[in-house]
């Protein structure tokens, strides 16, 4: 059998399947479009057939649900043995899964099994009409330039994407498709050399990055750990969370996982404030998909100002804490 159809890797965490599984349905549905084939989603867990329809509804032609408690816990080597018996038995010609933690692990696994090619991390998919492939277009160099790659020969032609970088379809009730819940062989999936232990939460984000709507991040700008507060106090007003460049991470006035940019997270809020961060080629390639920038620099030639949507030049210590006062003197008035 020829490999036909895209394929959706979906996610789930804690038992809910994630928001980031309907962008990929959009994505994918739009590639499966233009193919003229049709689009499936497969999700892994354990009690989650009760996603299969809002799968469907979101765009899905087929939802492959593989249940069990073995599968609660995202496990590399485990997942990975039951996507590929499915894409063995399914041979859909693209598979989509997400650039997150899960994917970026999952996936080089899955390619190396499967003998195929793998584009990580990509903002751009679309179909070369002539040649039926999938043309991969991701940021490269820096941010630099946007490389678009193919997969002429090996099948399926894979890649992850970056989350937020698409919206979900709205849910259609009238939607119909085909529910598959799949038995998982414990057998093809016995590891011993990997085991959940325990499951422990990132206790010092309240909002993640990634998922926030709305970000206020900060540079070495801030000066020390102590001006760094004055991030917190802004994000904290605006229910947003927190984000960082490197340098401020390397001084220690915050965790890695708030560092945004080439070599932290890629983020997609609708709103990013970025305050006294120059806006270096490594920081911008982690957040120039922002719907919304606005920028506080005291430098009006700062780079951060070539990107943002609107730009404050001035002291930060003096106009962030003037935002936050009138933040909460407008809240108080609403409150009245
Ligand atoms: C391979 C590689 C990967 C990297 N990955 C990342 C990454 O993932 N993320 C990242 O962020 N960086 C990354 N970097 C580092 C990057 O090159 C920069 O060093 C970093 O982004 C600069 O951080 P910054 O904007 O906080 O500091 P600076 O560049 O020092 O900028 C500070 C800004 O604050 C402004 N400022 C100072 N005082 C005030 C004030 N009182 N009021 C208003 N504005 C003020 C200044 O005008 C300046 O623009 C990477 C570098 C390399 C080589």
């Amino acid at each position: 059998m020829d490999y036909e159809g895209v394929l959706v890797i979906g996610e789930q965490r804690g038992g809910r399947v994630h928001s980031v599984t309907f962008e990929l349905l959009a994505r994918g549905r739009a590639l499966a479009d233009k193919l003229g084939v049709k689009l499936s989603c497969v999700i892994l867990g354990h009690g989650l057939q009760q996603y299969a329809q809002e799968i469907v509804q979101r765009g899905a032609d087929t939802a492959y649900v593989i249940d069990d408690p073995a599968l609660e816990w995202f496990l590399p080597r485990t997942y990975c043995n039951a996507v590929v018996e499915l894409i063995e038995e399914a041979k859909p010609e693209v598979v989509l899964a997400a650039a997150t933690t899960t994917g970026r692990t999952l996936m080089p696994l899955v390619a190396a099994r499967l003998m195929t090619g793998l584009t990580a991390d990509c903002t751009g998919l679309d179909i070369d009409e002539k040649e039926r492939l999938l043309l991969q277009t991701r940021p490269a160099i820096g941010g630099n330039v946007m490389a678009t790659i193919k997969t002429p020969v090996a099948r399926p032609q894979m890649a992850t994407v970056r989350p937020k970088s698409a919206r979900p379809l709205p849910a259609d009730p009238g939607r119909r498709g085909e529910v598959v819940v799949k038995a998982y062989k414990r057998e093809a999936a016995s590891s011993a050399s990997e085991k959940m232990l325990e499951f422990v939460a990132d206790a010092t984000q309240e909002v993640s990055v990634q998922d926030a709507e709305v970000i206020v991040a900060g540079g070495k700008g801030l000066k020390t750990r102590d001006g760094f507060k004055l991030v917190e106090d802004l994000a904290r007003e605006l229910g947003a969370a927190v984000g960082a460049t490197r340098d401020v991470v390397d001084l220690g006035w915050i965790g890695y996982s708030h560092q945004i940019g080439l070599s932290g997270k890629t983020v997609s809020p609708k709103l990013y404030v970025a305050i006294g961060i120059s806006g270096t080629i490594q920081h911008l390639a982690g957040m120039q998909t922002a719907e919304t920038i606005v920028a506080i620099n005291r430098d009006k030639d700062a780079q951060i100002f070539k990107v943002a949507d609107f730009g404050i030049v001035g002291d930060l210590f003096q106009v962030v804490p003037e935002i936050i006062e009138k933040l909460q003197r407008a809240k108080a008035h609403k409150a009245l």
